[in-house]
Order: structure tokens, then C-alpha cells, then sequence
């Protein structure tokens, strides 16, 4: 039987086992970059997350002439103007770290009342074969910036993303939660039609 395949277009291994766990129930075999020792490192200069997510897919899908998924995911905060957006990987300054960009955040909040931390995640999903791009989507995810960091678990901002349902950071409720209503997860449900679409015809 031919395995079905679809390349996913990051280098961050986080990001990667999590949209390996949210396409679990599909017999596909997923390449990372990792798999292509020829694979750029596409420059995320997009002004939107579409933009960068696009970027990204349609590159890779050209280079390994491959169906691509490419994401690009970040955290807008409301009393900062939405950021720190597309930047937020690299927030905190260089080297790029979770811990620096989590610094960062609580300083700037500082003495912020709880009922203005608001904040979302953004993710935007675009697919993409050696002929250019099928569909780009977006999910999105609401949550409180708490005052610490709490929980181990996800990544990134999650241990200060409070789920105000929940009151518990994405790092504290886990992985099961998290999946089932973050905003990769959200922006994924929305591509799944095309891509399993463009996955029977492989
Ligand atoms: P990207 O790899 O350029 O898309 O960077 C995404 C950045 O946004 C990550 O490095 C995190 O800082 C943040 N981010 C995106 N999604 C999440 C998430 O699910 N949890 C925590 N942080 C996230």
C-alpha cells in the first residue's frame, strides 16, 4: 500500500508533536524538516501570521515537491496592542528562549489588573504543493496572562496562558486539554477537509 505523506514545515519539535498528536487519526507518515538536508530556513519577514504560515508552506512544498503544511502560530496581547504577535518567539531578544520571553511578558504587565491581561493565541495553517499554495485558515484561543508561571506542560507562553474556564495556565491543564481547544487546534479542524482531500489523491 502506498503511504500517504505530508511535510511539516518547523523546525520547532514543540510545535511538531503537537501537530503530530492532532493529526493522529490519519495513516499518514509526517516529515519534518529535519527529514531534508537541503531545507532552507525560510525567513519569517511576513507582517501577518498567514503571510509567514504561507511563506513557509509553499517554499518546502517546492523544494520537496511534497504536500507541505506550514504554521505560524503567536500570542497577542490586548493592553500591549496585540503584541507581541508575530514576534513572539523571539520577544525576550537573542538567544530566543521561552524562559526570556515569558521575563519579558510579566514585566511589561506589571501591575496590570487581572481583568485587563487579556490575551489570545493566533494560528495560521496553510497547505501547499509543488504547484503553489491550496488554502491557508486561522484558529484562535482566549485566554488571561497570569502573574507567574504555573504547570510544566506545552510550551512557550503556555505556562502563563490562563484558561479563565479552567483557571489554570495551558501548562497546568495538559496536553488532552489543551488540544481540544487551542487555536492549533482550531486552525487545523478548519484544513482538514482539503487535506484529507489532497491526501486520497496522492
Ligand atoms: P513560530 O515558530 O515562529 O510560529 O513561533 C511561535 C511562537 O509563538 C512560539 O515560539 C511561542 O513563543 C509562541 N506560541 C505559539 N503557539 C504557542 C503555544 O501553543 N503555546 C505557547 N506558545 C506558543
Amino acid at each position: 500500500m502506498l503511504v500517504k505523506e505530508l511535510v511539516i514545515a518547523t523546525k520547532n519539535r514543540k510545535k511538531l508533536r503537537e501537530i503530530r498528536q492532532l493529526l493522529k487519526g490519519y495513516k499518514i507518515k509526517l516529515c519534518c524538516l529535519e527529514d531534508f538536508s537541503k531545507a532552507p530556513n525560510v525567513k519569517e519577514n511576513g507582517l501577518t501570521f498567514k503571510e509567514n504560515a504561507v511563506k513557509k508552506a509553499v517554499r518546502l512544498a517546492r523544494l520537496t515537491q511534497k504536500l507541505t503544511l506550514g504554521e505560524d502560530s503567536g500570542l497577542e496581547v490586548k493592553a500591549l496592542n496585540g503584541a507581541p504577535g508575530i514576534y513572539s518567539s523571539r520577544f525576550g531578544g537573542w538567544p530566543k528562549s521561552d524562559q526570556r520571553n515569558n521575563r519579558k511578558l510579566l514585566k511589561l504587565l506589571k501591575g496590570v489588573a487581572f481583568s485587563k491581561r487579556k490575551a489570545a493565541y493566533k494560528s495560521a495553517v496553510a497547505l501547499a504543493d509543488k504547484d503553489g499554495l491550496i488554502k491557508v485558515v486561522e484558529g484562535g484561543c482566549h485566554g488571561v496572562i497570569g502573574y507567574e508561571p504555573r504547570g510544566n506542560s506545552g510550551f512557550g507562553y503556555d505556562p502563563l496562558f490562563v484558561i479563565p474556564k479552567y483557571k489554570k495556565t495551558f501548562a497546568e491543564l495538559g496536553e488532552k486539554v489543551k488540544h481540544t481547544m487551542s487555536h492549533r487546534a482550531r486552525a487545523l479542524e478548519k484544513i482538514k477537509k482539503t487535506l484529507v482531500f489532497y491526501l486520497s489523491r496522492q
